[in-house]
């Protein structure tokens, strides 16, 4: 199959419509789509065909008849999403509807000459089904028991990706420079490999999955270990010139302040990070008790309130996301950040929606699965080459 026709553009067009807004009647898709009822009965027909759409209940009309709905059908495929840390790796093989088939780690060594290599083997290990040298988190069935086909392969680093495509990484906190993730990947497995900033797969699983199937624009906030941010615009991530927009943790806070792990001085992410705090914790006390962790938290969710609304006014999202590891302790952060942010923001954004989502161990490498989960509804074609390898592997077509 060569190229995107525009009958190709149209099934992705309406396999995107029903993946961000869920189910819809034909006329429905019709109607939202700009298309004769005649070539969405045709196209929609031929998705069926492909077992990548199903007709659902029916939705009941008044007045007219009963319209049926479509769907998209959860094991039309799936997707090993991985996220790289400087410790370990944790591995997640998720179905296009975003159920969790299975999770593992293992541990990592990024400065490893051989790094490259092992995160193939851990992949290699997944795709096999041996899982050799991996810990099993959770592990489900499908429930009927069928396997739905492997369309590629997502991996998310802390760190910048000039295309993600092609997947060459920089990231200090991994000692990697130039890093030929996806080349080298794709070489060994066989498969397609998107390789993006975490914190961007994590957008991404938010269009999918998330906020971002009602929100055309959101910014997405991470703390953790680091501090990030993604900025979802008009639909898309906005990805920068170098792959690296979103560098939220290195907003300068104070010149007097410590030095940052980018080595400059005084960042965000020096206050906010989880080294940061544990510092400040240690320097006012000595010994982590709990009111001198409610002060520090306090302090340092005012700082990140007032960095947050500074992001806000600049991108006007509609809504804000707050992920991350460092969730857990959000009621200690909103103490001081609350009213920091409140307090910041432009006239007539000081009402908008800030929304602390749930978080589990995984929620990083399902972001990078939903990298190439997103690929069938990405009609502007971000995912490059890989994204149509991963099309031809959903449509059952020869790569
Ligand atoms: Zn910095």
């Amino acid at each position: 199959m060569a190229g995107t026709d525009r009958g190709d553009l149209t099934r992705t067009a309406i396999l995107a419509l029903l993946g961000t807004v869920g189910p819809l009647s034909r006329t429905e898709i019709a109607r939202e789509l700009d298309l004769s009822p005649a070539s969405v009965t045709q196209l929609t027909r031929e998705l069926m065909g492909y077992g990548m759409l199903e007709e659902l209940d029916l939705k009941p009309s008044r007045g007219g008849r009963p319209a049926q709905r479509l769907g998209l059908v959860g094991s039309a495929g799936r997707a090993l999403g991985v996220k790289v840390t400087a410790d370990h790796l944790v591995l997640v093989d998720v179905r296009l509807d975003g159920e969790v088939l299975g999770a593992w780690e293992c541990a990592f060594d990024p400065s490893s000459p051989e790094a490259l290599d092992r995160l193939a083997d851990a992949v290699e290990s997944v795709v096999s089904g041996t899982g050799h040298g991996l810990t099993a988190r959770t592990s489900t069935s499908t429930g009927d028991g069928q396997v739905p086909p492997l369309l590629g392969i997502g991996v998310g680093v802390p760190g910048s990706v000039e295309d993600q495509a092609v997947g060459t990484v920089n990231a200090p906190t991994l000692g990697w420079q130039a890093m030929p993730v996806g080349e080298r990947l794709r070489r060994r497995l066989k498969l397609p490999v998107l390789v993006e900033n975490d914190v961007n797969a994590l957008a991404a699983a938010e269009r999918l999955y998330g906020r971002g199937r009602t929100h055309r624009d959101f910014l997405v906030l991470t703390i953790g270990r680091g501090v990030g941010a993604a900025i979802v615009a008009d639909g898309r991530v906005y990805r920068g010139a170098r792959g690296g927009a979103g560098e939220f943790g290195h907003v300068p806070v104070d010149p007097a302040g410590p030095v940052c792990g980018c080595g400059a001085r005084g960042c965000l992410e020096a206050y906010v990070g989880s080294a940061g705090l544990l510092a400040a914790m240690r320097a006012r006390s000595g010994t982590a008790s709990e009111q001198v962790a409610r002060e520090v938290f306090a302090e340092a969710g005012a700082v990140l309130g007032r960095a947050a609304a500074g992001l806000i006014n600049v991108v006007d999202p509609e809504v804000v996301v707050v992920l991350g590891e460092g969730t857990a302790d959000w009621p200690l952060w909103q103490a001081g950040f609350d009213p920091a942010v409140r307090a910041q923001l432009y006239p007539g954004r000081r009402d908008i929606s800030i929304e602390v989502e749930s978080w589990d161990d995984t929620s990083w490498a399902q972001g990078a699965a939903a990298l190439v989960l997103a690929t069938p509804f990405d009609a502007a074609g971000a995912a490059g080459e890989q994204g149509r390898l991963v099309r031809a592997r959903l449509i059952g077509a020869t790569p």
